[in-house]
């Protein structure tokens, strides 16, 4: 999405913000630009035989960072995809992986296409097309490339592109580690499909946790009872809604979509919604009564949290003012531009910044590449094994009951609980918890301990920029 003419683009929004945070710092200037600049973009263009007709798509995949290899970072699909978009992304992405600790460089590609003009059949030609001119150039690759679903893609099209790349390298044994988010039939992990949004619920969970935090947004209590709107139903805003609302007790007051949004006081169902959208790919004709036809004027309305889900740029100089939310959590890359989150510090909203509330994605990727690499599932070998040692302290500990008369029951639902063995899902989650926390933490003690320091964005780009620059250094930069 283009922001209005006066702000700065997507790109230079992600600068700015990089440029205040290592104003803080004390980096030599030539460091300073090596890690700001983008090392190189590539720009494709290409013929795909469509409907009788050759049909010509331009896509891009850029490289911000190798300090670590491989890069890492999602492919969208969207008719608004360009090169400043591009590279913005893949600075974010070199950003996210140094806060959350996930071994990569910064990495993005976007092809330039709306998907719902085209077939299963005709994507899939595409994508193939799309991924073998990136596999033919190693922007693919599972030791130097290794891309993901982001907007307009998911597990369908990682499973294209991973057999193209099979296809291409036929004895590369590591093959299927050279894309993430792919079906769990098909090399990929449980829960990378709802990662993203599950990483935003846990970074939620984790802020109300930070009572000095929630005291500087203004705000009391835990996730119990918050109300919160939501822009983007697909697959980051969906499983947010979903989280919050089933499991913390939020209640989902505004959904904003491509055409339109809804506003209930009383709360939406987020799932009736979502079949709603997958089946007539709409909001509209959902429920007439609270259907706003000016969707982004949702955003202005009064609720606890914020959750932009959708596209960058949507709160920008034109509307941050009239932005009633007292915390907004970025689960789009960008939504904030760097005009409007000036308004918005100086308001006292807190924004608990991108790269560390979507980086649930790449987390999960992360996992994903490793089980790809190990080529076994995680807890494969341990499963049982833990559950074995459970039942022998179980069994112990009911012969003692036993022998000294005590009479001790453990209940049936803990013993249950305590015997099984975690599965895959379980594992990934609870990575998934750990690193959300701990990333969560050195934000949070740069926030609350440096008087120069009064956002938590500043914070992340602080702790990341560290990590990048040690990285750099250790090379002999
Ligand atoms: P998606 O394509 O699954 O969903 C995007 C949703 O936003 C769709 O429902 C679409 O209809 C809606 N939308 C599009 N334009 C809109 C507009 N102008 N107003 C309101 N809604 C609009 O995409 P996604 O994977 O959920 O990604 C959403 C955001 O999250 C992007 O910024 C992406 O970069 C970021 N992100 C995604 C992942 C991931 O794992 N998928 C990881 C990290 C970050």
């Amino acid at each position: 999405m283009s922001q209005p003419a006066s702000e700065p683009s997507f790109r230079e929004s992600v600068d700015q913000m990089f440029n205040r945070a290592v104003s803080l710092m004390d980096l030599s200037p030539g460091l300073e630009e090596k890690i700001r600049v983008c090392n190189a973009t590539y720009t494709v263009r290409f013929g795909v035989r469509l409907r009788g007709e050759i049909k010509t798509f331009t896509g891009y995949r850029s490289v911000h960072s190798e300090h670590m290899e491989p890069v890492k970072g999602g492919i969208r699909f969207a008719l608004g995809v360009n090169q400043d978009e591009v590279e913005a992304l893949a600075a974010l992405m070199t950003y996210k992986c140094a806060l959350v600790e996930a071994p990569f460089g910064g990495s993005k590609g976007g092809l330039c296409i709306d998907p719902r003009e085209y077939s299963a059949q005709e994507m899939e030609l595409i994508t193939r097309r799309f991924a073998y001119e990136l596999i033919k150039r190693d922007l693919i690759n599972p030791a130097q490339n290794v891309p993901a679903p982001d907007m307009g893609t998911g597990e369908r099209e990682m499973a294209w592109i991973a057999d193209q790349f099979k296809r291409m390298n036929t004895t590369d044994i590591n093959g299927v580690a050279c894309v993430t988010g792919k079906p769990t039939n098909a090399g990929g992990i449980q829960g990378r499909t709802e990662a993203t949004g599950r990483g935003v619920q846990y970074a939620l969970r984790e802020f109300f946790r930070d009572a000095e935090g929630v005291k500087k947004a203004g705000m009391s209590g835990t996730l119990d009872g918050k109300t919160v709107i939501v822009q983007g139903l697909g697959n980051v805003g969906y499983h947010a809604a979903k989280f919050l609302s089933e499991e913390d007790g939020c209640t989902i007051t505004g959904i904003i979509e491509r055409d339109g949004a809804l506003y209930d006081p009383n709360g939406l169902d987020v799932e009736s919604l979502r079949a709603w959208l997958m089946k007539h790919g709409t909001i509209v004709g959902f429920s007439d009564s609270n259907l706003v036809e000016d969707g982004a004027k949702v955003l202005e309305e009064p609720c606890d949290i914020l959750l932009p889900a959708a596209l960058e740029g949507v709160i920008n100089l034109s509307n941050a003012e009239r932005v009633q939310a007292p915390l907004i959590i970025e689960a789009a890359n960008g939504p904030v531009t760097v005009g409007a989150d000036e308004i918005l510090r100086r308001k006292g909203t807190v924004i608990i910044p991108d790269m560390y509330a979507n980086a649930g994605g790449v987390t999960v990727s992360y996992f994903e590449w490793v089980k790809n690499l190990s080529h076994i599932r995680f807890g494969r070998m341990q499963r049982r094994q833990e559950e074995a040692r459970h039942q022998l302290l179980l069994d112990e500990l009911e012969r003692l009951s036993t022998d000294k008369g005590l009479n001790w029951q453990l209940s049936p639902n803990f013993k249950e609980k305590y015997l099984r063995g975690a599965d895959e899902l379980e594992l990934v989650r609870s990575g998934l918890d750990d690193t959300m926390r701990a990333a969560y933490s050195q934000m949070a003690t740069v926030w609350h301990s440096r008087d120069d320091v009064d956002d938590l964005r500043t914070a992340a780009y602080l702790v990341a920029i560290e990590k990048v620059a040690a990285s750099y250094q250790a090379k002999g930069l």
